[in-house]
């Protein structure tokens, strides 16, 4: 649920330049991440906007790929997930390659061009290492990855696979500094979108305080009020104001304190992410991923495109 009072940009030509970078860098195929509706920046918008500069998409599962009709990009969309589908000629007609973990899978599958999900040490959907041969038997495979956050991940998958012909894939984003997990593609999701998202509300109420404030009681020299709460996603962090650091002091159902400065007045506008509050910060102070953050703070408010070009 998003907040009336809460602008969100999504800058497109960002995640276009970030993708490119990453290609350029990497010289392999380079398939998005847009799960999740491309973290909450909304997928359709995002595949549209990056599709001249990727080989492909990844989603979790079939209906994502389906609901943001990935397959008028013209590219393919690798599902990530189990596959909820076992209807070959569905993957086919929308360019939707399944992810399989079985020999079974596989076979049922092998119209819809199957890659084999490999598990390296993750411990969650994947095949073992000891049934790859079996599968891999069947012929059906032209493609196998692994989910890696680590090189050793990546060891695991190219000793798993060392009779495999085909294309192999490690990185995620947290793999991309390692030219050694490139192999022959590449997935990242958040290394595209960082920076790409600005959240913006507006200073409602500027107090000089007096006595303990809000529901803790808390002690501050001024506050300030906006309308964005913990119902649309907020928690206390960083933000900034008039381009100076201040902090969301404490967060209500659908309201806030923030720290203020002397001169920061009513209809001021309050930054909770983007333009020097980077995600990071952000999901330091929340405790949780900057995965997280860029998925909360794209569904704080009401969404804009910056488009490329
Ligand atoms: C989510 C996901 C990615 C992308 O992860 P980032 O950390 O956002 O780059 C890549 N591969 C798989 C299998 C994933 O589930």
């Amino acid at each position: 649920m998003g907040s009336a009072h809460v602008a969100v940009t999504v800058d497109l030509a960002r995640i276009h330049a970030q993708l490119a970078e990453i290609r350029t860098r990497t010289k392999v195929r380079v398939y998005a991440v847009v799960k999740a509706d491309a973290y909450g920046l909304g997928a359709a918008a995002v595949a549209r906007a990056v599709a001249d500069v990727v080989d492909g998409f990844c989603v979790f599962d079939l209906a994502e790929a389906l609901a943001a009709d990935l397959a008028t990009t013209g590219k393919p969309t690798l599902v990530l997930g189990p596959p909820t589908s076992l209807d070959a000629a569905l993957y086919r007609r929308h360019l939707i390659r399944p992810a399989v973990a079985t020999r079974e899978q596989a076979e049922t599958l092998r119209e819809a061009a199957p890659t084999l999900c490999i598990d390296t040490g993750m411990q969650r959907f994947g095949c073992p290492r000891e049934r790859v041969a079996e599968v891999l038997a069947t012929d059906a495979i032209s493609e196998v990855w692994t989910h890696g956050t680590r090189l050793e991940h990546v060891d695991t998958l190219l000793a798993a696979t060392s009779a495999h012909r085909g294309p192999r894939h490690a990185a995620a984003s947290a793999l991309l500094a390692e030219p050694r997990s490139w192999l022959d593609a590449v997935r990242p999701g958040i290394a595209a979108y960082r920076g790409a998202v600005t959240a913006t509300t507006a200073l409602v109420e500027c107090h000089r305080s007096s006595g303990p404030v809000g529901y803790g009681g808390f002690a501050a020299e001024r506050h300030g009020v906006i309308l964005c709460g913990y119902a649309h996603g907020l928690r206390p962090g960083p933000c900034s104001i008039n381009g100076r650091p201040q902090r969301i002091l404490e967060v209500g159902m659908q309201s806030a304190y923030v720290s203020i400065d002397q001169a920061d007045t009513i209809g001021d506008g309050v930054r909770l992410l983007g333009g020097g509050i980077a995600e990071d910060s952000v999901a330091g102070a929340w405790r949780c991923s900057a995965h997280e953050v860029i998925l909360r703070m794209s569904g704080m408010g009401e969404r804009r495109y910056l488009q490329p070009r």
